[in-house]
């Protein structure tokens, strides 16, 4: 997928003037913090189990290539095939390679990040195999050939009248008297166009939400079956899996699956919950005669042991994105790449590149909300803190930023002179100021005046109120 994130700004800006999406974001905002809040409430235990399911996934990533091997031996035991992919160019070609050899011509996809980072659809499309997505979010997106907006909710940026129009203009034997009011009449025609893509695949692909070592299994998670019509229906499964979605134990899974759904959705569990392990025994009624595990690296084993590692916890619930402010007023596409929000902030320098990606960590008011509704306690602030000090000793960031940081680093050094300067300038600004109360343009405050004014100051400055209160006992 082609990175637009080193756009970050621009994108925003356009994200800003966007009425249709404004209008999406307004709408969907507020239901996903509403949902989890009440979810959370309603389990006493839940921030015992946040700190159980951090402590589950640092003992993995401590032990990772262990859990690694146990995993790839228990797949094999129960018939399945594991392919270590180092790169994104190694997992597409495993992929490509899996599906020539059956001679796939039709591949139904279940949600997959992974696949979004693999760029899975357009390389299949490439080599004449048609590629179907058949969670419903990303099957509109398909139809518009749109990347996903949001991690568990890929048509997050959508109104009503844009599923409509683009069900118009895919499908064009739609009767005109067809009505698109509920939520059931855009499930009703997206089932009956998927229905004979089911019957017809050849492979089915779908994510992983954990891989499960003592087993072998990966579980994926939905609220639609797609994903169970996808696995079992096709002669071949495909699973697509970063290699941090390893948990060593199905009990240590079932602590997660208690975090998720209540951090995504606000469920207590999300209404499928599928546990998958090797292909279709002779017992079995249904299931593929192939299971394949795609395990892809891409980055992520550089950044154990490293500051980033803890970002490595993440199990994509949104809850982070979910609250962001940012993420709320400019949506997701504006990120430039597959993981939008506080999650994306962190995790996409680390696997695109600081240069890449190095205003996403910028884009943050370190309000800390990601962090706390974090369901594995991940430090986003923080991480994206070190983003900005890379950036700056690699001299990526803006030169005026930089001359301005010096400016600043020089006063911080010398506490005196700092105190003594934002006296004069408070004292400056508030007698500038003091007619109207405020500022509609500022030398060196364009960018914040652009967009609303900046009160004038008034009183003393922090550090001076804050040795009165001191001084008064009250500090
Ligand atoms: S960083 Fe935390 S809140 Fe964000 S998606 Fe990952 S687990 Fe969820």
């Amino acid at each position: 997928m082609l990175a637009t994130s080193p756009a970050f700004k621009q994108n925003a800006a356009h994200a800003m003037a966007d009425g249709g999406l404004q209008k999406a974001l307004a709408r969907t905002r507020p239901t996903f913090p509403a949902r989890r809040a009440s979810a959370v409430a309603n389990l006493p235990e839940f921030e015992q189990l946040r700190e159980i399911g951090k402590q589950i996934k640092n003992h993995t990533l401590q032990n990772l290539d262990f859990y690694l091997e146990i995993f790839a031996g228990n797949v094999e035991r129960a018939g399945g095939q594991v392919h270590w992919c180092s790169t994104a160019d190694d997992a597409r070609a495993a992929v490509l390679g899996i599906c020539q050899r059956v001679g796939a011509k039709t591949v139904t996809k279940g949600k997959s990040m992974i696949s979004e980072e693999l760029g899975i659809n357009k390389h299949l499309e490439a080599h004449d195999i048609v590629p179907v997505e058949t969670d419903l979010g990303e099957y509109i997106l398909q139809l518009r050939d749109e990347p996903p907006s949001h991690i568990i909710a890929p048509a997050f940026h959508l109104n009503r009248e844009d599923w409509e129009a683009s069900f118009r203009q895919s499908h064009t034997d739609l009767p005109a008297d067809r009505v698109f009011v509920e939520r059931r009449d855009i499930l009703t025609e997206a089932r009956t166009r998927l229905r004979q893509k089911f019957l017809a695949a050849d492979v089915g692909i779908t994510g992983a939400n954990f891989l499960i070592a003592e087993t072998g299994t990966s579980v994926i998670v939905t609220n639609e079956g797609n994903g169970d019509l996808t696995q079992t229906l096709p002669h071949v499964h495909i699973v697509l899996a970063s290699i941090e979605k390893m948990v060593p134990t199905l009990e240590d899974t079932v602590s997660l699956l208690r975090l998720l759904a209540r951090s995504a959705t606000g469920q207590d569990f999300s209404v499928y919950t599928t546990f998958s392990t090797g292909p279709k025994r002779a017992a079995d009624l249904d299931g593929p005669a192939e299971y394949h595990v795609i395990l892809l690296d891409n980055g992520r084993s550089a950044m154990v042991g490293t500051e980033f590692q803890d970002m490595l916890r993440c199990i994509r619930c949104a809850a982070c994105m979910n609250h962001c402010p940012v993420y709320g007023t400019v949506g997701g596409h504006a990120y430039g790449w597959v993981y939008p929000g506080p999650m994306g902030a962190v995790l996409t320098p680390s696997l695109i590149g600081v240069d890449q990606a190095g205003q996403l960590p910028n884009a943050s008011t370190f309000c800390g909300k990601c962090e706390s509704v974090c369901p594995m306690k991940i430090p986003l602030p923080n991480m994206m803190r070190h983003w900005r000090e890379k950036e700056f000793e690699r001299h990526l960031s803006p030169q005026g930023m930089r001359r301005g940081l010096s400016v600043w680093g020089w006063f911080a050094r010398r506490p005196g002179v700092y105190r003594f300067a934002t006296r004069m300038a408070m004292w400056g600004l508030g007698a500038l100021g003091r007619k109207r109360g405020k500022f509609t343009s500022l030398p060196l405050a364009g960018g914040w005046t652009e967009g609303r004014d900046l009160p004038a100051p008034e009183g003393d400055t922090f550090f001076a109120r804050y040795a009165r209160e001191q001084r008064a006992g009250r500090a």
